[in-house]
């Protein structure tokens, strides 16, 4: 493993800045066109070829080397947050009610300051992509540049990403192989059943104790109808009904969440979930229709490239400060659908004691900036020499 580099003078400190202007200019998912603008302009500083407008407003700069057919892919997220700010330092943002709360503006600028780095060095043959992802946080933005055949354009042998986790120490790495960030599935369930006079009820079909009866028989999905070892979330986080003080509702409205690690936990608990539901409006003489739709895939690293991962990380900052086999979050992510497609890693990078990710007085670790950068020409390399 080669051993880490250092900073050539002044890019650290152009990393900051870049990272500040990001901050300060924080755009919702599929509205980055100013931040896929700055991330194109300072990619073709490094003087890398750049892509843009790849499923939405997708940038992918390229840099070649030589005529190796070897390539590496990193993704960086270009959207931020409907999130008021909560902060005093300078650099907060300029747009009200909306933040960079989950430090996109920190992994786009390690992943240019990456860009930067390698793009000076030698020593390596073949290709390293830069893909910057618009709209994360919905979960749209991965499957849009999949869709516009990005690996059919910009083949890549592994693609890898970095997320800041506020919580664990500054500079620290955490991976494992297999799941690493959960799936998220959303539901609602219609409950029609028959509307009438409150103190009448013989004359209708109560929708509101049907409903009740599937909200509590929907926790034993998980407690008996999965391995109890198996990790997951039901959650029903909404429920709405067409009653009034003195009228029985015609219809109840239940909408939830679902987290999970594997896609074929995600198909028991949605067949659990129709059966149940089905079965108690049954019971009741109501009937039920009910939409299930995945939104984010669970993020699955494969062995050989988390291995990768942790022996980067650790010729970068020291074996005592990476976890190569870490904890799971039940958060989401939708680089989990380029693992879906692409061997590769996702791993945590320290970002301290700060606020959590989503919070309003979030602060991205401008400290950790280096180590990120250091990661991604280290990890190209090491793939590419
Ligand atoms: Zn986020
Ligand atoms: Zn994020």
């Amino acid at each position: 493993m080669i051993a880490a580099q250092h900073m050539p003078d002044g890019l650290l400190a152009r990393m900051k800045t870049w990272r500040h202007h990001l901050h300060q200019r924080p755009e919702l998912g599929n509205q980055e066109y100013e931040t896929a603008d700055f991330v194109a302009q300072v990619l073709s500083e490094a003087g890398l070829d750049v892509h843009r407008g790849i499923g939405g407003n997708g940038v992918v700069g390229v840099l070649r080397r030589g005529s190796g057919s070897k390539a590496i892919g990193f993704r960086a997220e270009l959207d931020g947050l409907p999130i008021a700010e909560d902060v005093t330092h300078g650099h907060r943002s300029l747009h009200r009610g909306r933040m960079h709360a989950c430090g996109h503006d920190g992994h786009m600028a390690m992943l240019l300051g990456g860009a930067h780095l390698l793009a000076v060095q030698d020593g390596f043959e073949g290709t390293a992509v830069f893909v910057f992802q618009p709209d994360e946080e919905q979960g749209t933005g991965a499957r849009a540049m999949i869709a516009d055949d990005l690996f059919g354009r910009f083949p890549v042998d592994a693609i890898f990403a970095i997320h800041n986790l506020p919580g664990l120490a500054a500079g620290h790495f955490a991976v494992r192989q297999g799941p690493i960030m959960a799936s998220e599935d959303n539901f609602s369930l219609r409950v029609i059943g028959k509307g009438t006079h409150a103190a009448m009820p013989q004359s209708g079909i109560d929708a509101i104790t049907t409903a009740a009866e599937i909200v509590t028989a929907l926790q034993t999905i998980v407690s008996r109808s999965l391995d109890p070892l198996t990790p997951a979330v039901v959650s029903v986080t909404d429920f709405v009904t067409d009653g009034g003080r003195n009228i029985l509702p015609e219809q109840v409205t239940l909408t939830g969440d679902v987290r999970s690690y594997r896609p074929e936990v995600s198909r028991i608990i949605e067949t659990s979930m129709r059966r149940i539901s089905e079965s108690i409006c049954a019971a009741h003489g109501a009937t039920c229709i009910m939409e299930y739709s995945r939104e984010f895939s669970a993020t699955c690293n494969t062995r050989a490239e988390a291995i990768f991962v942790q022996k980067v990380a650790e010729s970068v900052v020291g074996a005592g400060l990476v976890d190569g086999d870490c904890s799971p979050l039940m958060a989401s992510d939708d680089f989990g659908l380029f693992l879906e497609r692409r061997p590769g890693a996702y791993c945590f990078l320290g970002n301290g004691d700060s606020a959590p990710l989503h919070n309003p007085s979030y602060a991205f670790n401008d400290g950790i900036l280096e180590t990120g950068a250091l990661f991604w020409a280290n990890l190209a390399k090491a793939h590419l020499q």
